[in-house]
């Protein structure tokens, strides 16, 4: 059998261990994951694009286990009513193929890109960081909020977005959230100017220029959240040109994050590499250093191991039979005889 974890199932281990507990579980555990890098078997994600948006589907395994998760990335969606993300996937057991848990992604792919998040900058970040320029107050920002208040002890958010009422949600949603503090400013540089880190969190598929040079400061991390398609950027390319630059899993980050306006033999650096104590994060105080976020396959392996520990140690969620529970196991076909072993051809009326 199968377990099945579906929304209901993760808003109630959230409550279990709360949010911030949640990303921190997930954070330590994508570190560990992140530390066995030559592990896991790894791919670019094979990505379907249409005028309005992209599916994906993002796999990657270790010896004994493979997951997957299929994502889309639609950001006029929400005019309709629908989330620009939404997502869910499977992991198996590598020896026979037998898929051990199917899960609900999207609220997950929220807590497993700000852990993301909070672990990068954990190691790229000054440690005295304590302001936080936020642009874009969609529907990641309050998990990214969360988690940089919880890992990194950022104390006030100074949050942008187009959309007023994203804005006002944003503070609404936190009001009760700890010590953080939310002020809502009047402009993107507002946001950004003399924070210690800088996250840009933004939707539109476009080659966008959300942060410019001009509005960061020297010694600032960014957090680029939302420059992860092809053609679909936040970060301009000057900024790009005088920081560090940190991804995920290069020839995908190629393709998809906002290095993708700079040339290919531009250096960039490994954040596996940096999370193994392999090479230093940043190299001095006054240095910009980019997180060029586009979220990778090996996090999700992360989510899904992560939630079906915590289903079973909470006994949360449920058994499916989504593959066959057979007699037989070469007798397929038992499956539509009646019960008195015969097949029929025509079903009666
Ligand atoms: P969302 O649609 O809920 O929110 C996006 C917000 O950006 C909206 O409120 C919109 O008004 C705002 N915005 C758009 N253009 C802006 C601008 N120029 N200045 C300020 N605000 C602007 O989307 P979401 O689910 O919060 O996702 C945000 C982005 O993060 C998307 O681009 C998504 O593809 C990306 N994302 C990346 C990862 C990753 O791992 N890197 C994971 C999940 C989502």
């Amino acid at each position: 059998m199968t377990q099945f974890i579906d929304v209901a199932a993760v808003r109630r281990l959230v409550d279990r261990v709360g949010v911030a507990g949640f990303i921190k579980g997930m954070a330590a555990a994508m570190q560990d994951d992140f530390c066995r890098w030559d592990v896991f078997d790894k791919c670019p994600r094979v990505a379907s694009h249409s005028e309005l948006g992209v599916i994906e589907l993002m796999p990657a395994a270790d010896a004994t286990r493979y997951a997957f998760k299929y994502v889309n990335g639609h950001p006029a969606n929400t005019t309709k009513r629908l989330s620009t993300v939404m997502a869910f996937g499977a992991l198996a057991d590598v020896e026979t193929g037998y898929p051990t848990l199917i899960a609900e992604l999207t609220l997950t792919t929220a807590f497993r890109t700000a852990a993301a998040s909070a672990m990068a900058a954990k190691a790229l970040a000054r440690p005295d960081s304590r302001t936080m320029g936020m642009i874009g107050c969609g529907s990641q920002s309050e998990f990214q909020a969360i988690a940089f208040h919880t890992m990194l002890g950022i104390e006030t958010i100074r949050a942008y977005d187009i959309d007023a009422e994203a804005m006002q949600k944003l503070k609404r949603n936190l009001q009760y959230f700890g010590s953080l503090k939310i002020e809502l400013v009047a402009s993107a540089a507002d946001a950004a100017l003399g924070a210690d880190i800088v996250t840009t969190c933004t939707a539109d598929k476009t080659r966008a220029t959300i942060l410019t040079t001009d509005m960061v400061s020297p010694g600032t991390h960014v957090n680029g959240v939302g420059g992860d398609c092809p053609g679909k950027t936040e970060l301009h390319v000057d900024l790009l040109r005088q920081s560090k630059i940190f991804v995920e899993y290069e020839p995908q980050t190629r393709i998809e994050g906002d290095i993708q306006q700079l040339p290919g033999d531009h250096k960039v650096y490994d954040l596996w590499r940096v999370l193994s104590g392999l090479e230093v994060g940043r190299d001095n105080d006054r240095q910009i250093t980019i997180f060029d976020s586009v979220g990778f396959a090996l996090e999700d392996f992360t989510a899904l191991r992560y939630l079906g520990e915590l289903a079973s140690q909470f006994n949360e969620g449920e058994t499916i039979e989504l593959i066959p529970e057979l007699n037989d196991p070469k007798n397929l076909f038992e499956l539509v005889l009646d019960s008195s072993g015969i097949a029929h051809s025509r079903k009666a009326a």
